[in-house]
C-alpha cells in the first residue's frame, strides 16, 4: 500500500515512517532527507537547496518531483511507500498522482497527523537524531543517553541538530504548512483518501490509531 503522511513540521511523521518501515517492510520516501542528501553533495543544485532550506522557505516543485521520480522510477517499493513530507503543493500532489498511474499504483491513504503550534515549537526546538540511525531525540521527552550510544541502533554516536530547527526556521515553514500544504487536507478528502489522527497522544496511542487508519 502507498500512503501519504501529512502534518506540520514536528508532527511526528518521520518517526512514524520509522516505525512503518519496520513493521510493514514499507520504503520510507523522504523528501527531507534527500534534500538534506544533496546538500552536502556540494553541486550547484545543493548550495540552492540549502539556502532555501534554512530560511524555511519550500524548495521548487521541479526539484523536489524530480527526486521523487527517480526513486519511484528505479526503487523497490517492499510493502509500499511512504510519502513523508512529498507532497507539499498541490502541484506536487498532482505530480505524485500521474507518476503512480504511470507505474500502474495507486495512492492508498493519507494520514493527517494534527498538532498545535505550540507543542511543534517545544519538539522542534527540543530535538535532535542519531547521526547513525536517524531515530530521533527531544531534550525534554527522551534525552540524549549520557554514553552517547545510541538507544535504537546500540552504536556510540554523533547526536545532530537540524539546521533549520531553529526558532526563526519555524516560523517560515509554519508559514509554508498552512499557506501552501494545507490545502492538501481538502485535496485529500475530496478523494475520499484522507484520515486525520491526533499526532499529539501518547507514543502508542499515535501507532494504534496509524495502523487503524491503514487496515481500515
Ligand atoms: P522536512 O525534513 O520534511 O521537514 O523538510 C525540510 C525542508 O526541506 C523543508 O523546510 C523544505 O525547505 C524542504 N522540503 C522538504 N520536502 C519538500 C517538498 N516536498 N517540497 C518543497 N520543499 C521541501
Amino acid at each position: 500500500m502507498n500512503i501519504i503522511l501529512l502534518g506540520p513540521p514536528g508532527a511526528g511523521k518521520g518517526t512514524q515512517a520509522r516505525l512503518l518501515v519496520e513493521k510493514r517492510d514499507m520504503v520510507q520516501l523522504s523528501t527531507g532527507d534527500m534534500l538534506r542528501d544533496a546538500r552536502t553533495s556540494g553541486t550547484e543544485m545543493g548550495k540552492v537547496v540549502a539556502e532555501v532550506m534554512d530560511k524555511g522557505h519550500l524548495v521548487t516543485d521541479e526539484i523536489v518531483i524530480g527526486l521523487i521520480r527517480e526513486k519511484l522510477e528505479s526503487g523497490k517499493a517492499g510493502g509500499g511507500y511512504i510519502f513523508d513530507g512529498f507532497p507539499r503543493t498541490l502541484a506536487q500532489a498532482d505530480a505524485l498522482g500521474s507518476l503512480l498511474s504511470e507505474l500502474g499504483q495507486k495512492l492508498d491513504r493519507v494520514v493527517e497527523m494534527q498538532v498545535d503550534d505550540e507543542a511543534l515549537v517545544a519538539r522542534i526546538t527540543a530535538r535532535s537524531t542519531c547521526g547513525n540511525c536517524g531515530e530521533v531525540y527531544n531534550d525534554n521527552t527522551k534525552p540524549i543517553p549520557a554514553d552517547h550510544v545510541c538507544s535504537s541502533c546500540g552504536k556510540k554516536a554523533e547526536f545532530k541538530r537540524r539546521a533549520d530547527d531553529n526558532a526563526d526556521s519555524l516560523k517560515t515553514r509554519l508559514l509554508a504548512y498552512y499557506k501552501q500544504t494545507s490545502p492538501l487536507i481538502g485535496y485529500y478528502y475530496a478523494k475520499g483518501r484522507l484520515t486525520s489522527i491526533d499526532g499529539l497522544a501518547s507514543m502508542a496511542k499515535v501507532e494504534a490509531s496509524m495502523a487503524a487508519a491503514l487496515d481500515a
